[in-house]
């Protein structure tokens, strides 16, 4: 059900995890909106991005149509154990646009319905986002919801179909690898 792929990278090594899972069993068994909508209301995101909750109808809807997910799980490991947290987002952001621009590839090859990254929309160049004054997004095209938004459990999805524990940072450092987790729902 997964495999993984090395890759070396200027200062740090890629590794991709790949799992194919049933939308009925992933949306069973790691879907729990209540609680993941507590977290993401800590976020400052939240209700401030076009990708993030709340959203303005029931996403179970959006899933649906589709009978199987492919889950995407990404893990960065920097060569310099001893770089500061501070320099995570700088590390992964090459690493989150070539798998964006993969996931809109696939989703338009096969007609599925793509899910992103967490974290700040790379797509206004930091001028704040149109959801702030009540206006559309400015570019539907790309801005896909990451899978925490929808309610998806990141931890159990990494531990249990990727076999990768996330590791946490301890005193501001980096910890040994990030995890990125993305997917698409889709038709076969
Ligand atoms: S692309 Fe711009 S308008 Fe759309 S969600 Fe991102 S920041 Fe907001």
């Amino acid at each position: 059900m997964s495999h993984g792929a090395t890759m070396e990278e200027k200062n740090y090594d890629v590794q991709e995890v790949v799992a194919v899972v049933d939308r009925d069993r992933y949306v069973r068994e790691f879907r729990d909106v209540p609680t993941f909508e507590a977290c993401c209301k800590q976020c400052p995101n939240y209700g401030n991005r076009w990708g993030c909750p709340p959203f303005d109808h029931d996403t179970l809807q959006d899933l649906l149509p589709y009978e199987k997910v492919k889950i995407i799980g990404v893990k960065i490991t920097p060569h310099d154990e001893k770089l500061p947290l501070s320099q995570a987002q700088s590390l992964m952001r090459p690493e989150i646009e070539r798998v964006n621009k993969r996931l809109l590839e696939m989703e338009r090859e096969k007609g599925g319905l793509a899910f992103g990254f967490v974290g700040d929309c790379p797509y206004c160049n930091g001028a704040p986002c149109a959801r702030l004054h009540g206006e559309p997004c400015r570019h539907p095209q790309v801005v896909r919801p990451s899978l925490e938004a929808f309610g998806f459990d990141i931890g159990k999805t990494t531990r249990e179909l990727l076999g990768i524990e996330i590791q946490w940072s301890r005193d501001k450092r980096m910890p040994k690898f990030l995890t990125l987790v993305c997917g698409l729902f889709y038709n076969e």
